[in-house]
């Protein structure tokens, strides 16, 4: 695509990682995210300590968010958040809600709605978990998103286990 006709759209990640200290883990894929061609890393989110969800025997996770802008199309920029994870050592296949060097999501991309085998978009984490809520109401309390109205808007889920932030 000739460099005129590109068009920057704002997009955001939900981070998270649980194995081989984490919180480096998600300071290494914000630097990651950054070089990501096509893409610029806008701001990135506080760090969350959660609880896990779900597979509860395992270690705590180091949750955060990002904002980019980016010229890729969401699977395109999908593929690229999968290849962070691949590099960083995350295999695949493992079990769901369980343990990972690098989880990469992509919480919401413009105001596209996508419902697709491989991609929901805007993720359906948002209204569901606060390791996702708090971290991209810290980058984008004004945002809206699709289908769910104003972030700062979104209700705390108050039963779900705990969450602090340590950065
Ligand atoms: P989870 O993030 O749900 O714990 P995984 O990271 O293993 O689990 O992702 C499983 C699959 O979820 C991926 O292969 C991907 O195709 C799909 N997926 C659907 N929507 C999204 C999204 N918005 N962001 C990231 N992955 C997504
Ligand atoms: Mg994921």
């Amino acid at each position: 695509m000739s460099q005129s006709r590109r068009v920057w759209k704002p997009a955001y990640v939900g981070l998270g990682s649980n194995l081989e200290n984490p919180a480096r883990q998600i300071e290494a894929a914000f630097e990651l995210l950054r070089g990501i061609p096509e893409t610029r890393l806008i701001a990135r989110s506080p760090l969350y300590d959660t609880a896990p969800f779900g597979v509860v025997e395992q270690p705590d996770f180091v949750n955060a968010a990002a904002a980019l802008l980016t010229c890729l199309e969401p699977l395109d920029l999908l593929a690229k958040f999968q290849e962070i994870e691949r590099n960083q050592g995350r295999e695949q296949g493992g079990q769901r809600w369980g343990p990972r060097i690098l989880d990469l999501d992509l919480l919401v991309y413009s105001d596209r709605v996508i419902s697709e085998a491989t991609l929901s978009v805007p993720h359906p984490g948002i209204a569901e978990r606060n390791f996702v809520l708090l971290p991209l109401r810290d980058l984008a309390p004004e945002l809206l998103i699709p289908g769910l109205g104003r972030v700062i808007r979104i209700p705390v889920n108050e039963q779900e286990p705990r969450i602090t932030r340590i950065v």
